[in-house]
């Protein structure tokens, strides 16, 4: 095998020993496939070829969002801003002050580079960040609740996504899970009956992925609040998505803001840092001064904690809520706020003059676990009716950069609001080069 032409090729770019592993591995693979019968024409050749182009390409690619889904958790949820890529970048190719004192010249701590910021817009006293919101949840229930009970609504013990189930987490911290209420309907003196010597704290984790409408009611904050500081226990409120600007303002039912939370009396609030706020992956915890130094002296602490490019990104991130620009500067905002118009008219002028492509209504979500059922009024790019949709949105997979669309009435379909309008060009070019080829 290594005779031929295009793997003397390869040999000349990777080591031997790798080309002939792979070599191997293909014959092994081929002969398994002849003797399974599920192939007839081996090439040999190109299967190596494959097989070194596979390992050597960056494993994370860059994908064109055509879906319309603004939090797409399996496209890695919010795209940052500028300056949240350069703060990154400003810190990745060298030193930092992550753990030191610029003024004293002694050790610092990573958990009050954000702080400032997280408190001023939140009202909390202090905060603290970790690597997810699972994480902070996990953190929270471990060092407040491990030798006893918490307490939760029926109606909220919810599945987060990826399998994160509340009553796992709470198996994993060794609390027990003393649940109260029923589906639908839950009050605070249903919490108030349940809470004994062992309850160590309440907890309300925000349905952020499904919708019980109807004959429902559930306690306010307030409420449980009240409740947990008459008896000096915590109220801890994982708000999932934590939005700091209200979704109301674009036309969109209201998301729980974190503001709102901590001034309702909740002692610490948990929320993402990828979902609405707009920024890297990261679990924000932020609450009253005492609860939030215990976790930051928690063992389990530095086991998840952030690292220094995180730390910038959100930095930035935060920075353009301090500065009133959220909405301008955060992809994830200026996404949620782009008019079906504009939509519509950056749509057309890829599809003009291309035979049987549309522009027709549509609806774009917001996803990641924000605003369930609520959609946005949009301006679908439809491919012709002809084109089989599969294959179309197979082929724009293979591409560099990859696109992903979606099927709607038989026909793939293209919403242009995740898109940034500097990528209309290329994402037209690879609609019309994949439909040529089908
Ligand atoms: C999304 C979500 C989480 C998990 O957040 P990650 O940052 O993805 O770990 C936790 N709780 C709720 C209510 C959520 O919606």
């Amino acid at each position: 095998l290594l005779q031929d032409e295009r793997l003397q090729e390869l040999l000349r770019m990777h080591p031997r020993n790798l080309v002939v592993d792979l070599a191997r591995e293909e014959l092994d693979a081929t002969r398994a496939r002849l003797r399974a019968g599920t192939l007839d024409q081996p090439d040999l050749i190109a299967g190596v070829v494959d097989r070194a182009r596979a390992l050597v390409e960056l494993p994370l690619r860059p994908v064109i969002n055509a879906t319309g889904v603004v939090i797409h958790t399996n496209l890695g949820r919010a795209p940052l801003s500028a300056a949240a890529i350069r703060a990154m970048a400003g810190v990745a190719d060298g030193y930092s002050n992550l753990e030191f004192d610029l003024v004293e010249g002694t050790r610092g701590s990573r958990h009050d580079l954000v702080s400032p910021m997280l408190t001023r817009l939140t009202g909390a006293d202090d905060a603290v960040v970790v690597n997810n919101c699972a994480a902070a949840l996990l953190l929270i229930l471990s060092t407040f609740a491990r030798d006893g009970s918490v307490v939760v609504s029926r109606g909220e013990l919810v599945e987060i996504g990826g399998g994160v189930r509340i009553p796992d987490v709470l198996a994993q911290s060794g609390a027990r899970l003393v649940e109260v209420g029923t589906t639908n309907r839950t009050y605070a003196a249903d919490f108030e009956r349940a809470i004994d010597q062992q309850t160590r704290l309440l907890l309300r984790v925000h349905t952020s992925n499904f919708r019980v409408v109807g004959f429902v009611h559930s306690p306010s904050t307030n409420d449980l609040a009240e409740l947990a500081a008459s008896l000096g226990l915590l109220l801890v409120d994982d708000l999932g998505s934590g939005a700091l600007l209200d979704t109301a303002r674009f036309g969109l039912a209201r998301e729980p803001m974190v503001q709102e939370s901590v001034a309702a009396g909740a002692d610490l609030v948990c929320f993402s840092g990828d979902k609405l706020l707009g920024g890297p992956q990261a679990g924000i915890i932020v609450g009253r001064r005492d609860p939030i130094g215990r976790l930051k002296r928690e063992p389990m602490l530095r086991a998840i904690r952030p690292d220094k490019a995180t730390l910038a990104a959100l930095g930035a991130t935060l920075g353009h809520y301090v500065q009133g620009e959220a909405e301008r500067e955060l992809p994830v905002w200026r996404m949620i706020g782009a008019s079906a118009e504009e939509i519509g008219r950056r749509a057309s002028s890829i599809t003009t003059g291309l035979d049987g492509w549309d522009v027709l209504d549509g609806e774009s979500a917001i996803g990641g676990g924000s605003l369930p059922g609520e959609t946005l009024p949009t301006r679908l790019i439809a491919a012709p009716m002809h084109i089989p949709p599969r294959q179309l949105l197979a082929r724009l997979r293979s591409r560099h950069p990859a696109v992903v669309g979606r099927v709607e009435h038989d026909r793939a379909v293209f919403d242009l609001r995740t898109v940034p309008p500097e990528l209309d060009t290329t994402l037209g070019e690879a609609l019309t080069e994949a439909a040529c080829g089908s």
